[in-house]
């Protein structure tokens, strides 16, 4: 086992999550992390804040983001740890990915319209931190707050995913760009929360092939997004490719989230964790 509490997964509301970087590095340190990192959705506008965070509790930190990537027609997520956030193309990359979103959540207001459900664009930006990234958790606020629905799992299951009023299909970054971004600013990239996609064996191992050639080293092995079951699948496939293991809660909210900053099980001893790989990449 390695024993250390590392969370290298969570989202503050410079993206879809409820807490400031300051008050999840506050969480997190109370709760035992010893090495952190924030990976808001397509950004890095809160990294300084969140490393100056960690700094003041005595964490050590890594920067993180988590991209948005269309692989095979699906919805992949590669998270980036120990890159330099002033890195030229990995900032513009992300800010060009960052403006289809605005376009994308008035489109998603028209169909939520057309199903009966008004003033969900306007509903949603009042949950939204970083104008620039309106996301599908800040309309599940909304339609929660609105009472349409009990629970934001409730807003995904009838109005956000594929095929419902509110889904609008949209064209993330190129897999092959996500990990350049990441790794030619000196990161890793980390195949997030894999077990999440619902892609056939075949599919799932073309998305490692294709991340390993363009030059990914890490997955998610113990993520709030895996059972246990799914730690043991993920390691053996860690092994299998020759990648690093990370470990992540995954937490955006106090209300919304199962698992806390640092509460997951300790990554398997076995495994190579990404922290040592990225060892002179922590702060
Ligand atoms: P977007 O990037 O706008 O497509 O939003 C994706 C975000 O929605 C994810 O990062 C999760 O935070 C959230 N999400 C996706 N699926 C669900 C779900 N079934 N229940 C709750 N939140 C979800
Ligand atoms: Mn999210
Ligand atoms: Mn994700
Ligand atoms: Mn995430």
């Amino acid at each position: 086992m390695s024993i250390l509490n590392a969370d290298l997964h969570c989202h503050s509301v410079v993206s879809d999550g409820t807490l400031t970087p300051e008050a999840l590095a506050a969480r997190a340190a109370a709760n035992g992390v010893e090495l952190w990192s924030l990976t808001d959705h397509d950004e890095i506008g809160g990294q300084e804040r969140a490393a100056a965070a960690a700094r003041s509790h005595g964490m050590k930190y890594l920067t993180g983001t988590e991209i948005s990537v269309t692989f095979a027609d699906h919805t992949v997520h590669i998270v980036g740890l120990g890159f330099d956030p002033r890195n030229d193309d990995l900032v513009q990359g992300l800010s060009r990915m960052r403006g289809g979103r605005d376009q994308r959540a008035r489109l998603m207001s028209d169909g939520l319209a057309r199903a009966g459900i008004h003033g969900a664009y306007e509903g949603a930006l009042k949950y939204v931190g970083n104008p620039d990234l309106i996301s599908r958790t800040h309309f599940a606020r909304f339609l929660v707050e609105s009472g349409v629905c009990s629970d934001t799992n409730e807003v995904f299951r009838r109005f956000l995913t594929e095929g419902k009023p509110g889904f609008v299909t949209h064209r993330w970054a190129p897999l092959r760009d996500a990990v350049q971004w990441i790794t030619r600013a000196g990161g890793m990239a980390v195949i997030a929360h894999p077990a999440r996609y619902g892609f056939t064996p075949n599919e799932e191992y073309a998305l490692f092939l294709e991340f390993k050639a363009h030059g990914g080293r890490g997955v998610e092995v113990v993520t709030g997004s895996h059972t246990t079951a799914e730690y043991v699948t993920y390691g053996e496939t860690a092994r299998e490719f020759g990648l690093a293991s990370s470990r992540g809660s995954d937490f955006h909210s106090p209300e919304e989230s199962r698992t806390d900053l640092g509460g997951l099980a300790f990554l398997p001893g076995e495994l190579t964790p990404v922290w040592e790989v990225l060892a002179d990449r922590i702060q």
